[in-house]
């Protein structure tokens, strides 16, 4: 009985660890390394974070998980939305075009996201962000945008619904035809123009934060958008994201969505991000 009890255990652990999580879409916390503690006991193995500059940096140290970095602007007053902290230093709203290069150069930017265009009230086709995706395109850096709705109390007074909607995307693709751009959070509830953009434009892929929070979007919610998602053809271009929700409910929900095959799962939880993200 022991040993029984026992293989049960070993068996539970191993499951845990077996699973192969690539959570595209953190920020940051007030306490880093029970931030990463808890994503690496949840089988994250790696993770892409955009926060403010200076907090962004304090992971720079060595981590257990991987992480890749990225960029958010613009900062509407030049704060993260949902708290007082600068995205960068100035206090500015867009950082300096050179600067961002220089960044690059040195690899301290692996993306170009979170784009805060909603939060900012413009649109993701706005030219005041085309320095930005030009120099994503030149070193092919993936870019993150923002789309759908919000939480409350985000703070920024310019935040239209209607900024959110994937739709907005067409003009920055075709103007930027070889840039990988990924909509944030599947652009809920804009489902259909997120398929829409997806369909035509296939170096666009989406990530499932928020949606796959079932504190935020009931269960039953996102396995009708993942239903549609996966009968849409997109199961190549779907990427696991928590945005900071509950990391073990958020893979709970796609584990439990028996419509997909172990195959499928494995793309959406980590497969499909290592090609996005591939340099
Ligand atoms: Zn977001």
């Amino acid at each position: 009985m022991k040993k029984i009890i026992l293989f049960l255990f070993l068996l539970g652990v191993f499951n845990v660890y077996s699973q192969k999580v690539f959570d595209t879409h953190i920020h940051g916390e007030k306490d880093p390394s029970a931030q990463m503690l808890q994503l690496e006991n949840s089988g994250v193995y790696k993770a892409a974070i955009s926060t403010s500059w200076d907090l962004q940096n304090t992971y720079r140290k060595k981590n257990s998980i991987e992480l890749l970095y990225g960029l958010m602007l613009p900062c509407p007053n030049g704060k993260v939305p949902y708290g007082d902290r600068f995205c960068f230093s100035d206090g500015k709203e867009w950082p300096d075009i050179k600067w961002v290069e220089e960044q690059i150069k040195i690899g301290k930017i692996d993306f170009i996201g979170e784009i805060l265009n909603q939060y900012y009230g413009i649109s993701p086709s706005d030219k005041l962000l085309y320095p930005y995706y030009e120099l994503a395109e030149k070193y092919n850096l993936p870019v993150g945008i923002h789309s759908g709705l919000a939480g409350p109390n985000h703070g920024c007074p310019n935040f239209r619904v209607s900024m959110g909607s994937p739709i907005l995307m067409e003009d920055l693709l075709l103007k930027f035809p070889k840039l990988k751009v990924w909509i944030m959070h599947a652009g809920s509830p804009f489902l259909e123009d997120t398929i829409g953009i997806m369909s035509v434009y296939q170096n666009v892929y989406t990530d499932i934060s928020v949606i796959s929070n079932p504190y935020i979007v009931s269960y039953d919610d996102f396995r009708a958008t993942m239903k549609r998602l996966i009968d849409a053809g997109l199961e190549n271009r779907l990427m696991f994201g928590s945005d900071n929700g509950d990391i073990k409910k958020a893979i709970e929900s796609v584990d439990k969505l028996d419509f997909l095959s172990l195959e499928q799962k494995e793309k959406i939880l980590h497969k499909n991000a290592e090609h996005f993200f591939k340099k």
